[in-house]
């Protein structure tokens, strides 16, 4: 099993929430009971067993065991059997405070335990928590007694290093989960199952959607066929929707030099995230990590007057950015992706009505791509440019157009850039997760560091204002976020194939590829499977690859100039006339309807 980090973790105590959250807190507490109950029982398996650290985590809790071997699934079960046990009991948590001496006398054979009491200052209150025979430092609390400890279940064992360090031994951190009522657990045991079936990793490999290759290098994702047609869908979709909206399409290179970089900033802010540099006549160039300067330097090739604005200007801009390896993630977290990128430059006057057009906008998305959503509007960091009231402006035109569109949002005090205020759109997935989605940022830095300017009515220059502006965000992660929203089933739209043929004997070959020709005249696309495999393999083989129709071809449909109609639902909606098939799909299609078949 792979060795996980555990640098996200307090490493003095094991018990790190706060009350303020009361619910929170009291879940936690929970949890960290249900934690001690799982050591308890272990130690009676495991009389040798070092105890390291056990904190409560987002819906469940681990515990860092040193064990004299490997833990395999039967112990875990035994362990379970033995926590039931312990639970029905009602053993009392029982604190204790003690000295440092005394703690170090206490677990004086504990490496671990040692090493943690050695961190404690000398006079700081030091307590012990006992249930039944199990005794462990701990700063608590906990629940009164065992029977309080939850609906709970083992899930699954781990590699974990003391300490995160590698160099340091390898304990086994048991992993688990505890919930109020069995309700709950039952819920978020079928919600992480869900989560799993609908992985896009595993999904992009059944479904030959994309890979990552170790030769190409980690976070640099390969479009396969079938995932590149879904992303031309989307991005062909919405460059129309861009241009019926007012916007100007535009394309900046891949690299620029350091010049640019300068002058924005981004090698004295934002260095970090980019790529070495690349010399070519002596100049440093970089790749891009951000399509912004690009736009700014279009916006600034000639002088704009009021009367041109607004200006919007929308490249789907490919950007590098790094990650750090061990944070990479499928097409969630890359290294390098493309951006449905927009710069609106306007006058101060016409910014409410910008924000609104663009959250109007990602409105649209989300209707079409069946998500719902959460606004928030993250407001002035600590460290931050521009005076108070500029913020202040900002952070009021951002919530005027937020009311403007009759939408409700939460604040993220302090969410901010440096550089201005924005609003966060996160998509609310099918499994209620949420997921990054457009963002909508006013920028005080950029137009200043660049002089962008307009000519006013009175002829002088006037500072303008810039939005930048995403909706789907990076194409590699809204793909990835579609594929688990959809479990893989995308709408017929967006289905790389939308249609599975399916002769039943070589006899009907000839008419299936007729049908296939009228269908793909129409714009469809379809495929033919007259493999000698049996009908009911090829509906299974079709239902796999969630193809939306697939159409049954016998002799009795040859005759009839028909096809025999199911969904990959499994629903059979029985013989069609081809030309009503047609109509049909088409209809589906037009109205970018989630699902293959149009509300009666
Ligand atoms: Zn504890
Ligand atoms: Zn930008």
């Amino acid at each position: 099993m792979p060795p996980t980090s555990v640098d996200e973790e307090n490493q003095q105590m094991d018990f790190a929430i706060q009350p303020e959250d009361q619910h929170a807190y009291e879940l936690a507490r929970m949890r960290h009971s249900c934690a001690h109950l799982m050591a308890e029982s272990v130690l009676e398996l495991f009389p040798d067993a070092k105890f390291a650290i056990g904190p409560a985590i987002e819906n469940g809790f681990y515990y860092d065991i040193d064990l004299p071997r490997g833990l395999t699934p039967d112990d875990l079960v035994e362990i379970e059997s033995r926590m039931r046990n312990h639970q029905a009991a009602a053993e009392v948590f029982e604190r204790n405070v003690v000295s440092k001496p005394e703690a170090l006398e206490i677990f004086g054979d504990n490496p671990y335990k040692v090493e943690l009491i050695q961190g404690f200052a000398d006079g700081e209150t030091i307590t012990t928590y006992q249930q039944g025979s199990f005794l462990d430092l701990c700063r608590g609390p906990h629940v009164d007694d065992t029977s309080k400890t939850g609906a709970f279940k083992l899930q699954s064992v781990a590699g974990a290093y003391w300490r995160g360090d590698e160099n340091r031994p390898m304990l086994q951190r048991i992993y688990g989960t505890s919930w109020p009522t069995q309700a709950e657990l039952d819920d978020y045991l079928h919600r992480l199952e869900e989560a799993q079936r609908r992985d896009h990793r595993r999904l992009g490999r059944e479904l030959d959607l994309f890979s990552v290759n170790e030769e190409i290098g980690p976070g640099l994702i390969l479009w396969h066929p079938k995932g590149a047609m879904i992303r031309f869908l989307i991005e062909q979709f919405e460059q129309h929707e861009q241009l019926a909206r007012g916007y100007d399409l535009v394309y900046t290179p891949h690299i620029a030099s350091e010049k640019i970089y300068k002058t924005s900033g981004h090698l004295e802010t934002y260095r970090e995230n980019m790529y070495s540099p690349m010399s070519i006549e002596e100049v440093d160039y970089y790749l891009k990590p951000m399509n912004c300067p690009g736009h700014i330097m279009i916006y600034k090739n000639t002088v704009r007057s009021y009367r041109d604005l607004p200006i919007r200007l929308a490249e789907l801009g490919t950007v590098y950015r790094y990650e750090r390896s061990g944070t990479l993630h499928g097409m969630l977290r890359v290294r390098g992706f493309t951006q449905d990128d927009s710069h609106i430059f306007c006058t101060p006057d016409q910014v409410i009505e910008e924000l609104s057009a663009v959250i109007d906008f990602a409105q649209h998305f989300a209707k079409v791509f069946g998500y719902e959503f959460t606004a928030y509007l993250a407001t002035r960091p600590e460290k931050s440019i521009g005076s108070e009231e500029v913020w202040d402006r900002a952070v009021d035109q951002l919530r005027q157009s937020l009311e403007q569109r009759g939408l409700s949002w939460k604040i993220d005090e302090g969410g901010g850039a440096f550089y201005g205020p924005k609003i966060d759109i996160k998509w609310v997935d099918a499994l209620g997760r949420e997921w990054t989605g457009p963002t909508i940022q006013v920028d005080f830095n950029l137009p200043e560091r660049f002089d962008v300017n307009y000519i006013g009515e009175d002829g002088e220059r006037h500072r303008a204002v810039m939005i930048h502006r995403t909706l789907l965000g990076s194409m590699e992660r809204f793909v990835g976020g579609l594929i688990e929203h959809y479990a893989g089933a995308f709408p017929v739209w967006l289905a790389p194939v939308q249609i599975a043929i399916i002769p039943i004997t070589d006899d009907q070959i000839a008419f299936a590829n007729q049908v296939k020709a009228t269908l793909e005249a129409k714009g469809l696309r379809v495929n033919v499977n007259d493999a000698r495999d049996r009908m009911q393999a090829k509906i299974r083989d079709a239902q796999m690859q969630k193809i939306p129709y697939m159409l049954v071809i016998g002799k009795r449909e040859v005759e009839q100039n028909a096809v025999a109609v199911r969904l990959r639902s499994g629903e059979d909606l029985g013989a069609m006339q081809v030309q009503d098939f047609v109509d049909m799909v088409e209809a589906v299609v037009a109205s970018k309807s989630l699902e293959p078949k149009l509300g009666e």
